[in-house]
């Protein structure tokens, strides 16, 4: 699982990204790994890393994953 080299500790649980949601540039806080919330707009997405990070919309794959692992700030 390839993270961010600067972080050699931890995975980074908040990051700066453009979300695909409300394609603004935000903050994107981890609520599980590999899946962020955008302080934005609020929707979750999804890191994908291929040479370079994007952050993608969630799949019903990938919504039922989050309500089955929990998240860290569920307030819905
Ligand atoms: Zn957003």
């Amino acid at each position: 699982m390839q993270k961010f080299k600067f972080n050699h500790t931890t995975f980074i649980d908040n990051v700066f990204g453009i979300c695909p949601e409300c394609k603004e540039k935000a903050f994107l806080v981890a609520i599980i790994q590999d899946y962020y919330r955008c302080t934005n707009c609020g929707e979750d997405t999804k890191q994908y890393v291929n040479g370079h990070i994007k952050y993608l919309k969630l799949n019903d794959i990938d919504k039922d994953y989050i309500k089955k692992h929990g998240t860290k700030s569920s307030d819905r």
